[in-house]
């Protein structure tokens, strides 16, 4: 039995399961290929079955993020963490006067805020005519409590650094590089710094949620100069209609590019080969014909 059959036996996932070849055949690594893989809030209040901010199939993508950990180039693992105060500025329970006997910053009509339909405008701390308008969320990930571990399903040991992100109560911070304001900038976890400092040439990012913090991620990623792409099936949206239009928002620019498992992009990852993706049902397995084709946009 491979490591990987062990780690992920299909009885247990009822998910994609990938095979690696066990007998390093295949091309050698490319001497001017140094990835990064970003693992994006794999953490339990986005995970079904008990998470507040619960993705759909969050859970289901954590064996091919497993799998691309086990890839013996990337040059740098990181992984994500959502790390919220309670008072966090991102949650509709802290807009609500009702509910909330200190809200960070109150809604003037007095009206209830509802997560994931009301909105509200941040402003920079440090610079008040910068604002944006943001969606409110249910309250998620606070620090320190069982909602912001990583689940346990996710191959942590292959991580070498964990990095928390929206910690600062007065701003959002979708993306793991630093937070949306500009003039000046209010939080920046150091990870263009990192990643530049481990001469990263491409940076691929999966995990929670594909159309917010792993698209802004992504987006950043690649303005700060690395070939960025996001693996399609090791992400989940919150909603598709908001994924598909971060996908339509690429046709015809340079930028991030959304590619397929089966892509050039994860193969290059595995020299020694990577082979025969299964859809696993329980202890019913169907073989998937493999796709040649990346969506390219
Ligand atoms: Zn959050």
């Amino acid at each position: 039995m491979g490591f990987l059959e062990w780690l992920m036996p299909p009885s247990i996932f009822n998910v994609f399961q990938t095979r690696l070849l066990e007998n390093g055949q295949g091309a050698q690594p490319e001497p001017d290929f140094r990835p990064a893989l970003l693992v994006v809030d794999m953490q339990e209040d986005f995970c079904p079955p008990n998470g507040t901010l619960a993705v759909t199939g969050g859970r289901s993508i954590t064996p091919l993020i497993n799998t691309l950990l086990s890839s013996p180039l990337f040059v740098l693992r990181i992984a994500t963490k959502d790390w919220h105060p309670p008072n966090h500025i991102s949650f509709a329970s802290n807009h609500n006067h009702a509910s909330s006997p200190s809200p960070c910053c109150p809604d003037s009509s007095g009206k209830a805020a509802i997560p994931f339909l009301s909105t509200t405008t941040v402003h920079n701390p440090h610079n008040p005519s910068e604002s944006y308008t943001t969606r409110l969320w249910p309250s998620h990930c606070i620090a320190d409590t069982p909602g912001a571990s990583l689940i346990p399903e996710l191959d942590v040991s292959k991580i070498d650094q964990i990095l928390e992100k929206g910690t600062n109560r007065l701003v959002e911070m979708y993306s793991a590089f630093y937070d949306p304001f500009t003039s000046p900038r209010v939080s920046d976890s150091g990870l263009a710094h990192m990643l530049r400092e481990a001469k990263v040439t491409h940076v691929y990012v999966v995990g929670l949620a594909a159309d917010y913090c792993v698209w802004s991620t992504a987006m950043d990623a690649h303005n700060e100069g690395f070939e960025t792409v996001v693996v399609e099936e090791a992400t989940k949206p919150v909603d598709e209609d908001g994924w598909r239009r971060c996908k339509e928002a690429l046709v015809g620019e340079p930028g991030v590019r959304v590619v397929r498992w089966e892509g050039e992009e994860v193969r290059r990852l595995f020299p020694g080969g990577l082979v025969t993706t299964t859809v696993g049902a329980g202890n019913d397995e169907e073989v998937v014909e493999e796709e040649e084709e990346e969506e390219k946009i």
